[in-house]
């Protein structure tokens, strides 16, 4: 039998991690380093295995939109396991969590969404959509209308499908991605790319790139888009008002479907149920939700599809795709108490009308900091950009060092915020509460403070 070292101390359980492979980090400053140890989390804080207390700006990962600890969650998880841990919706069967989720799910999304396919993640979900748009156009006899359109920086997911949706390079170049059938045009980060341009301009300009794009590869090869309400790992970038209009204009002229996925956006973080909603976004063919739609507890996503593909699809022709767990019982239930939650605690609403705007009015205040370029969020869900020139909007160089030391910054004085490059991005609990905010606001200025020290500004 294997013995196992005391579950006790940082040092037992950095031992025991230090082999290990991480998502998304740099192993040599692991090994040098170890890992961070999070044991507990209550609410919208986060306790590590030194006993030091964090303010979790994050909602982990974009994800925990009813915070920590919740108790019916637990025990809905709990019921479920035990009258029914466990079994599939193949062939034909059912279960009375995912068929009463689903009916929530339609009752939630936008009015041409009446049909739910259920996977694990977020990632898996992309797949299944694109495996969804190759078989609807198969089926309309136009085999060549299969490439995907999607944004540079985009983040759908880490799968080699969902990865090839997605606009990261340094995710591409480790297995040679992007797969055949998938490009990446401009994103709308007016802070970043605009110029001279107002941002009603620049938002016509990108979409148009969308335009030049189908047009140079031919309409009856393009097959969707697919894009983020506001882009999330990419940076928190909100696009210009005439961006979402001019693009549902493009998908409807070259007859693409559009994909919106919601992963972050859903679920309450703008301060609407989705998104598409804060934009506009009326048309669309597929969405992505996962994230926020179990607040992490456990493990699901879920695609849901227009009528207009949906019919396409069922229309005599075996969907031979799914995986064991789609649909799984415990973590429909789940999901089922955590809408239950925002619904009954009204955290949609708080986000739109009280806390959203509240953020907003705070940050403003960051503008005079020497360092801050820009703050931005919808609901929230926002962003810091940090800069050399205020004025020229001249980066750091080399980009990316002084959000990392923010970053560290931020951990070092009990705040989780993340940097994507020189620009900090948070995306909070959505049952933060003003005082929540103002502590952000403290914790925020003290790493903003240090950070400038260090870059020799002050
Ligand atoms: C996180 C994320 C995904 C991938 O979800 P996973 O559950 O990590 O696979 C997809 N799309 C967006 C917009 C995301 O933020």
């Amino acid at each position: 039998m294997t013995v196992l070292p005391k579950r006790n101390s940082t040092a037992a359980w950095q031992a025991q991690d230090r082999r290990h492979v991480h998502p998304f980090t740099d192993h040599a400053d692991l090994h040098r380093h170890g890992s961070r140890v999070i044991t507990r989390a209550e609410g919208t804080y986060l306790w590590d295995s030194e006993g030091n207390q964090l303010l979790d700006a994050f909602a982990g990962l974009w994800c925990v939109n009813v915070g920590y600890g919740r108790k019916s969650i637990a025990e809905a998880a709990y019921r479920q396991l035990q009258e029914l841990p466990y079994y599939n919706t193949f062939f034909k069967t059912t279960h009375p969590a995912v068929a009463e989720l689903s009916e929530i799910l339609v009752g939630l999304t936008p009015k041409q969404f009446n049909h739910v396919f259920y996977g694990l993640s977020g990632s898996d979900a992309n797949d299944t959509i694109v495996r969804m748009v190759r078989t609807y156009w198969n089926l309309q006899k136009k085999p060549n209308k299969k490439t995907i359109i999607s944004r540079i920086y985009a983040y759908h997911g880490s799968t080699m499908a969902s990865a090839s949706l997605g606009g990261m390079n340094y995710m591409h170049e480790l297995a040679d991605l992007p797969l055949p059938g998938f490009v990446h045009v401009r994103r709308p980060y007016w802070y970043a790319e605009g110029g001279d341009l107002s941002p009603e301009e620049f938002g016509k300009l990108c979409a148009k790139a969308i335009e030049d794009k189908i047009l140079e590869l031919g309409p009856d090869n393009v097959g969707a888009f697919i894009g983020e309400p506001i882009m999330g790992a990419g940076g928190v970038v909100i696009p210009p008002s005439t961006y979402w209009p001019a693009v549902q204009d493009i998908c409807k002229k070259y007859d693409l479907l559009l994909i919106a996925d919601e992963v972050i956006c859903g679920f309450g973080r703008t301060g609407h149920w989705f998104g598409s909603e804060h934009f506009g976004i009326d048309s669309a063919d597929f969405m992505t939700l996962a994230k926020g739609l179990s607040s992490g507890y456990l493990p699901i996503s879920a695609v849901m599809i227009s009528d207009r593909v949906a019919e396409v699809l069922s229309s005599g022709v075996d969907f031979n795709h799914g995986y064991t767990y789609s649909g799984h019982p415990a973590a429909c239930a789940v999901a089922i108490e955590n809408i239950r939650i925002l619904e009954d605690e009204k955290l949609v609403e708080r986000v739109h009308d009280e806390t959203g705007p509240y953020l907003a009015k705070r940050l403003r205040e960051l503008l005079d900091h020497p360092l801050v370029g820009e703050v931005r969020n919808v609901g929230l869900m926002g962003a810091i950009e940090l800069v050399k020139d205020k004025k020229t909007r001249k980066t750091f160089e080399p980009v990316g060092e002084v959000g990392t030391l923010c970053r560290d910054h931020c951990f070092a004085n009990g705040l989780v915020m993340r940097a994507t490059k020189d620009t900090m991005m948070i995306s909070p609990p959505l049952t933060w509460t003003k005082e929540n905010v103002d502590e952000f606001m403290r914790l925020a200025t003290i790493a903003l403070d240090l950070t400038a020290k260090d870059v020799g500004k002050k």
